[in-house]
């Protein structure tokens, strides 16, 4: 194959119309609902019900703004503290600080690469004992009185589903409500049940690079009906039931476009068939690099089902000692291939350093080590084949 022809770019998670999305968004040109509300809207939040088994699930204008209105809905208020995941995406975490909370970070464990259950179960002690200070660099972090946190945030990062079994029985020990950001888990399950319908909230993403979209947009899932009616009022800017405008709470403008729902039910038709194929993208990657010393797959505990969103990876230095991330990245990009190093963990970014973190630097391991493959449900054979024809090709030259 003579890679410096290539010129089609090869995206690491593109969009993907599986053909009928048009027929619903025309749907809502008939009707005149180009709106936040009508038909489209409730036949996708319909299918969101039925797919992931549950009773509620509220369309929004985004995951981030699902996220924050799970947070204000189990009232976490200013000065709350709410443990989440440290390896993840920043949206999981900017919905605390909207409210004027306080994140307290929790690295990842080896297996999933998400939230760490011993870790979790740490910081909750350290809440609880006044020495939640000797984990942060923030000084009015000392002093403060025993704390029970407000909430427990996991994520399912890459589709992967976090060890929801242990997270569950300890929220539940402590009384402390779970909101799980699902934003790229949409099919992914632990034994059967669904990710996002394990805590009292859960939340997805429909933004452009998901394993659905709808260019934009979330849903908040809950079995209970509170939580559904609750986010819809303050999603519509908390509007009292009068004839005139009539507030007696803070709102916002969180409602998801009736047009855009018309792309969700053509997707959702799609779902089971993207996943198939992120899935089977992976097992080719895993099949044909698996033979290289030195790097390493996430896999699938006992019972787990990831959708795959993305196929990661991570390198062992011992084997690739002069193998760096950026370098990987552009080497891929000089060749029109989009691949990103793993997500940067929370309590690294600037915005966030100096909030308690409870980990031992695996999180920093994995941004160090790993990257994202292009996993999109929409790539060739021949794509496929050309990612892993260059990374056999980098990784020979950066060999011990
Ligand atoms: C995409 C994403 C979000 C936010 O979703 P938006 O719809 O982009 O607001 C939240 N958490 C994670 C882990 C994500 O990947």
């Amino acid at each position: 194959m003579n890679v410096s022809t290539k010129t089609k770019r090869i995206f690491l998670s593109s969009p993907h119309m599986g053909g009928t999305e048009m027929k619903h968004v025309q749907n809502a040109f008939s009707e005149n609902y180009i709106a936040p509300l009508g038909t489209n809207v409730d036949r996708f939040e319909g299918k969101l019900r039925q797919y992931l088994s549950i009773s509620g699930a509220l369309t929004t204008a985004s995951g981030t703004a699902a996220l924050h209105l799970g947070l204000r809905m189990l009232g976490v208020a200013n000065d709350d503290l709410v443990l989440c995941q440290s390896f993840t995406f920043v949206a999981t975490v900017n919905p605390i600080l909207y409210q004027w909370a306080h994140p307290v970070f929790i690295d990842s464990e080896r297996d999933t690469w998400n939230m760490d259950p011993d870790q979790l179960e740490r910081a909750i002690k350290a809440c609880l004992d006044g020495t939640l200070h000797e984990f942060s660099g923030l000084g009015f972090f000392k002093n403060r009185p025993p704390q029970l946190p407000k909430a427990i945030v996991p994520v399912h990062l890459y589709g992967m589903p976090a060890k929801m079994d242990r997270i569950m029985d300890i929220a539940d020990r402590y009384g402390i409500p779970v909101l799980e950001d699902a934003a790229e888990a949409l099919g992914s399950e632990v034994r059967g049940r669904k990710c996002g319908t394990f805590g009292e909230m859960g939340i997805f993403s429909f933004n452009g690079n998901k394993i659905i979209t709808t260019s934009g947009g979330g849903a908040l899932v809950s079995g209970d009906p509170r939580h559904i009616e609750n986010g819809l009022f303050l999603s519509s800017q908390a509007r009292d039931p009068e004839i005139h405008y009539e507030h007696s709470m803070l709102g916002y403008n969180y409602r998801f476009s009736n047009v855009l729902a018309g792309i969700g039910i053509g997707q959702m038709e799609m779902l089971d068939r993207f996943i198939a194929k992120r899935r089977n993208n992976f097992f080719r990657y895993r099949r044909e690099l698996e033979d290289l010393p030195g790097i390493f797959f996430p896999m699938e505990p006992e019972g787990y089902f990831s959708n795959r969103w993305l196929t990661t990876l991570v390198f062992d230095a011992n084997w690739y000692p002069t193998l760096r991330i950026p370098d990987l990245v552009a080497y891929f990009s000089e060749h029109n291939i989009e691949c990103r190093p793993l997500w940067k963990p929370i309590h690294l970014q600037p915005l966030y350093r100096d909030y308690p973190y409870f980990g031992d630097g695996f999180g920093e391991f994995l941004f160090g080590h790993g990257i994202c493959l292009p996993s999109g449900s929409n790539l060739s054979r021949e794509d496929i084949a050309l990612v892993i024809l260059l990374l056999r090709d980098f990784l020979a030259k950066h060999k011990a």
